[in-house]
C-alpha cells in the first residue's frame, strides 16, 4: 500500500506537518481547558495623548498562563481560537474581565482613561456580542464612554451593510469604537464614512519604516488627514523609536501606542503608571 501511493503517503506523514497539526490539536484542547480553569489574563498597553503626554487609554491584550508551558502570546493561540470557535468563550471572558478592571479604575478615581477590547470577526457571526457588551456594562456599572471596542478593518468589510446597523446599535450603548490595523484591509471609503467609528488605528506595518520610507510616511499622513476630515481621532500603533513618534506628532497624530512608551503590562503596573499621573515627554510639534 505504501508503495502504491508512495508520494501521497509520504506527504501525509510529513513529520513537520504532522507535528504542526498535533501541536494545534494539543493547543486547542489545552486552550479549551485553560479557559475553563481561568488561565487567561489581560495585559494592558498604554496609549499616550500627544498633546498632553497623558495616558488616555489602555489596550487589553490577552495572555495565557499555561501551567507547564508558561506565558503564551496571543499570536500563538488567538488564531487557533478563531479557527475553532473558542474565540467566543475567550472573547466573552476578555470583555467581562476588561469591564471589571475598568470598574476598578473608575472606583479608584482614575476616570480619564479608557480600556480597549479587541473583538474578532467570529464573535460577531457566532455570538451576540452586542448583548454581551450590554450585560458587561450593566453588571459592572462602568461608564460606557470609556469602553473602546476595537474591530479590525477586514472584519468590518466582511458584510458592511449589516455591520453598519450593528455598529450603530453598539454605539447606542454609549461605547467608543475603533478600527484596528487600519490600512491593512480593503476599506471602501463609501463604507468608512458610514461607520459610526471614533478612532482609526494606523497599523504598525506603516510605522516600522516611517523614518526611512517616504511612502510609509505618506500613507500615515493620508490616514491622519482622512481620520481628521471625518471627525475621527487617529492613533498610531507599534511606535518603538523617538524618531517615529516625532514624525507622527508633526503630522498631527493624536495618540501614540508602542514599546517606546510602554509594553503591555499587568493591571497593577498599569495602575501604578496611571497613579503617577506624570506627563510623558512628547516630541515638540514643529510649527507649520
Ligand atoms: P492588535 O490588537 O493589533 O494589538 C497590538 C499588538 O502589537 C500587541 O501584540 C502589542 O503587544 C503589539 N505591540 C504594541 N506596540 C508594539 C511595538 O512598539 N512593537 C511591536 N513589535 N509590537 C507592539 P499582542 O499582545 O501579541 O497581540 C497580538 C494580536 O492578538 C492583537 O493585535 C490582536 O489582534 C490579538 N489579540 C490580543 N488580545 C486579544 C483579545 O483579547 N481578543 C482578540 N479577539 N484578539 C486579541
Ligand atoms: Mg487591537
Ligand atoms: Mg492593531
Ligand atoms: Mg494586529
Amino acid at each position: 500500500f505504501a508503495k502504491a501511493s508512495g508520494r501521497n503517503l509520504y506527504r501525509f506523514f510529513d513529520p513537520v506537518m504532522h507535528s504542526q497539526s498535533a501541536e494545534r490539536l494539543t493547543l486547542e484542547n489545552e486552550l479549551r481547558r485553560g479557559i475553563e480553569r481561568d488561565e487567561l489574563l489581560l495585559y494592558y498597553q498604554p496609549q499616550i495623548d500627544v498633546a498632553s503626554g497623558r495616558i488616555v487609554g489602555l489596550e487589553a491584550l490577552v495572555r495565557w498562563k499555561h501551567p507547564s508551558m508558561g506565558l503564551i502570546q496571543p499570536s500563538r493561540f488567538v488564531p487557533i481560537a478563531e479557527q475553532t470557535g473558542l474565540i467566543v468563550p475567550l472573547g466573552a471572558w476578555v470583555l467581562r474581565r476588561a469591564c471589571t478592571d475598568l470598574r476598578q479604575l473608575q472606583d479608584m478615581g482614575l476616570n480619564n482613561v479608557s480600556i480597549g477590547v479587541n473583538i474578532s470577526a467570529r464573535q460577531f457571526t457566532d455570538s451576540d456580542v452586542l448583548s454581551q457588551i450590554q450585560q458587561a456594562i450593566e453588571e459592572t456599572g462602568i461608564d460606557p464612554q470609556h469602553l473602546d471596542v476595537e474591530i479590525t478593518e477586514s472584519t468590518l468589510m466582511n458584510n458592511p451593510e449589516h455591520v453598519i446597523s450593528y455598529l450603530e446599535r453598539m454605539k447606542g450603548l454609549g461605547i467608543r469604537l475603533s478600527i484596528d490595523d487600519f490600512g491593512t484591509g480593503y476599506s471602501s471609503l463609501n463604507y468608512l464614512k458610514r461607520f459610526p467609528v471614533d478612532t482609526l488605528k494606523i497599523d504598525r506595518s506603516f510605522v516600522i519604516d516611517i523614518a526611512d520610507n517616504p511612502k510609509d510616511e505618506a500613507i500615515a499622513v493620508t490616514i491622519i488627514t482622512l481620520a481628521h476630515s471625518m471627525g475621527m481621532t487617529v492613533l498610531a500603533e507599534g511606535v518603538e523609536h523617538a524618531r517615529q513618534a516625532e514624525i507622527l506628532a508633526n503630522h498631527r497624530c493624536d495618540i501614540i501606542q508602542g514599546f517606546l512608551y510602554g509594553k503591555p503590562m499587568s493591571l497593577p503596573d498599569a495602575i501604578a503608571e496611571l497613579q503617577m499621573g506624570r506627563n510623558i515627554a512628547m516630541p515638540e510639534k514643529k510649527a507649520h
